[in-house]
């Protein structure tokens, strides 16, 4: 949910700058103000953000002082490999200062800080990969649309929230005094720039609260806000003393803990203290389902504290869009999104990893190569299973869970041959006996529910639910009680390719080759088909020659109870929903032919059989292939003729 890391040195770093800003850029390098619009995107989202989030104003502070946060780990960082950005005795902390006269509070930081370029793209910008989609994806109801807002991350903006003006001074550790930033907005369509002289490196952010935000101008009340939100934040954050004796400047105390949380023992963080650093770190409004804090001693020593989010985040499924933990090497912050730490379909995890094996000039290409980092993101897989695991056994929490992530944990046998069999055990499937689409049948469920005489594990795959549940190659199972998986996520039947099986069952898919129900089947079943074979033998012949160009194969089937028709692949074809995926995707798919199978039982079939009139045979038995096309949710290569036969029989019907 947050923007790449910004690169420290910055010739140009704002990826994302319309062009009209970039020129703009250039010109400003003098002192003189300027005047600039936000970005269209920053400008929607400012509006939003003042009129959905009244519920929860208090968030600006979280916000404020989580930017001033990463400016001082950026700064630290950055410090590592160039001494002079940080001079010794510097101290590194935020101050909050709240002036009650003036209305107005501000968070001032001696992190990396900005120069004007800077200011001007981070802040009158948003270069999140989506934004316009997630913009376009808004209800227009505050409520619902609030919800959304907090998991897009509502960050700086959120100041408008509260305020009618904001101010930003800032000068950059690589910046000298005379190139520092002022920044000033009041949330609406535009934004002043103007270069200063400001002598100390970091940030200042000034809010000049609304006038029914006054009560936030209280040294008393931001205190206890600073204490619910901060207290976990590593670094020092200071207020001024209340109360001072008579006539003493008052000086200034630090409010917060300031110890990682991380670093903490479980025994002495509490569940809210677990929570608000969840938000911390995830930019998210809501609470984590859960969490896993871990500390591992002995080869390897490193902390770990993962969360698992209750909501999805607007951008799960952009491939390029950040994930990954924080991580830190002996407390110090080296950067956000490490992703070499956990795989793929985990990226919905949230967290930290601190590790004491790293170097602290460790960089994302060593990351890549560190075999350390394998044995870690193995085991940090382990634990993020087995809080999923947790999960599981409450049913209800883990319907909401799998309904947010489900999908992206169906990437995971595939990607994870090596947990194929535990991530198997997560996966929630609608299958016949579900009550409509709900994903809530685990495959042990499946299993244990087996006929005594059933050896696989049968699915039908299908564009939607429905279609899977109407799909006429489930009669046959429907009449004999056979439970089968209803698979109508894109992903499905790639994800039970690669599964092969489960607890030793095969996965079969029903409109695939030769119904075979194994032991399913008694001797008297067999000796029937036989007969149906031998009878219906010219039948099948000549809708063999009608449809040679169309269907690799003609035969009569017992599958079938109450349609008359279908189409099934052949054993070593591939599935028709995958095919129709690779399609979609714009990948060519190798032709192949099915096999039409007809319904001896059906009155239609019969009908077709006792037709002498050669022209009305072949209008029947075209207008029931084109049925079984439909039924499968597939289209037609020519639907005008399809109506005209069947028309053309329905008139004669009634003639
Ligand atoms: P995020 O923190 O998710 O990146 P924000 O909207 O909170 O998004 O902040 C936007 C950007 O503005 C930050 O990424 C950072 O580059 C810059 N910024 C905000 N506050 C500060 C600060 N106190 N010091 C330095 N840069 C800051
Ligand atoms: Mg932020």
């Amino acid at each position: 949910m947050r923007r790449p890391a910004i690169p420290l040195e910055i010739p140009d770093s704002r990826p994302n700058l319309p062009e009209s800003v970039k020129t703009f850029g250039i010109l400003m390098t003098t002192a003189q103000k300027e005047t600039m619009g936000f970005q269209s995107e920053a400008k929607q989202l400012l509006h939003l953000m003042i009129h959905s989030l009244y519920s929860n104003k208090e968030i600006f502070l979280r916000e404020l002082v989580s930017n001033a946060n990463d400016a001082i780990d950026k700064r630290r960082f950055a410090a590592l490999s160039d001494a002079t950005l940080l001079e010794e005795g510097v101290e590194l902390g935020i101050n909050i200062d709240v002036d009650e006269e003036a209305n107005t509070i501000t968070v001032t930081d001696n992190g990396i800080g900005m120069t004007r370029d800077e200011a001007v793209s981070h802040l009158g910008t948003i270069a999140k990969s989506g934004t316009a989609q997630f913009l376009d994806s808004l209800t227009g109801d505050q409520k619902k649309d609030a919800q959304l807002i907090g998991q897009f991350g509502v960050g700086f903006y959120s100041s408008f929230i509260v305020a009618d003006e904001v101010t930003v001074e800032s000068r950059s550790a690589t910046a000298g005094a005379d190139e520092g930033v002022r920044w000033r907005s009041a949330g609406e369509a535009e934004f002043d720039v103007e270069t200063i002289t400001r002598d100390e490196i970091g940030t200042s952010v000034t809010l000049h609260l609304k006038s029914d935000e006054a009560e936030f101008a209280s040294g008393w009340r931001l205190r206890s806000i600073v204490k619910k939100y901060a207290d976990h934040v590593a670094v020092p954050v200071r207020m001024l003393e209340q109360a001072t004796e008579e006539g003493a400047e008052p000086d200034y105390d630090v409010v917060n803990t300031a110890k990682a949380l991380w670093t903490r023992s479980r025994n002495d963080v509490s569940e809210d203290e677990y929570k608000e650093f969840y938000k911390l770190v995830s930019h998210d409004f809501a609470d984590p389902l859960i969490w896993s804090h871990n500390r591992v001693e002995g080869k390897l020593e490193y902390t770990s504290l993962l969360y698992i989010p209750a909501k999805a985040p607007f951008d799960l499924y952009h491939r390029e869009s950040p994930r990954g933990l924080k991580l830190y090497v002996q407390r110090v912050f080296i950067m956000d999104e490490a992703e070499q730490f956990l795989p793929l379909y985990l990226r919905f995890v949230r967290g930290v990893v601190d590790s004491s094996d790293l170097s602290l000039n460790v960089s994302r290409e060593i990351l890549q190569k560190d075999p350390t980092i394998d044995s870690m993101r193995s085991a940090l897989t382990k634990r993020v299973l087995d809080m999923i695991e947790k999960l599981a056994s409450d049913e209800e929490q883990y319907q909401a869970f799998w309904d947010e992530f489900g999908q992206v944990l169906k990437e995971g046998p595939a990607e994870d041959f090596g947990n194929r069999e535990k991530i198997a055990g997560l996966l929630r499937f609608a299958t016949t006996i579900s009550e409509g689409a709900v994903q809530n049948q685990s495959l042990a469920g499946y299993v244990g529910r087996m006929k005594p005489e059933q050896d696989k594990i049968y699915y039908v795959a299908a564009e939607n639910y429905h279609t899977a549940a109407n799909s006429p190659h489930l009669e046959i199972f429907r009449k004999k009680g056979i439970e089968v998986l209803l698979l109508h996520d894109r992903i499905d039947e790639w994800l039970v390719s690669h599964l092969a099986e489960f607890d030793g069952k095969a996965f079969q898919d029903v409109a695939r080759g030769e119904l075979d129900l194994g032991d399913l089947e008694d001797s008297d079943d067999k000796a029937e088909q036989e007969k149906v074979e031998e009878t219906y033998k010219g039948l099948v012949e000549k809708i063999r020659e009608l449809l040679s160009d169309s269907v690799s194969d003609v035969r009569m089937t017992h599958r079938l109870t109450d349609s008359p028709a279908c189409l099934v692949v052949s054993e070593d074809d591939m599935g028709m929903q995958m095919r129709r995926v690779l399609e979609s995707a714009g990948q060519a798919v190798p032709e192949s032919k099915r096999i039409f199978e007809l319904n001896p039982g059906h009155p239609l079939v019969q009908k077709l059989n006792d037709e002498p009139d050669m022209d009305r045979f072949n209008d029947l038995a075209m207008v029931l292939y084109d049925q079984s096309m439909l039924a499968e949710g597939s289209q037609l290569d020519e639907p005008a003729n399809y109506v005209s036969r069947l028309n053309k029989l329905l008139l004669e019907l009634s003639a």
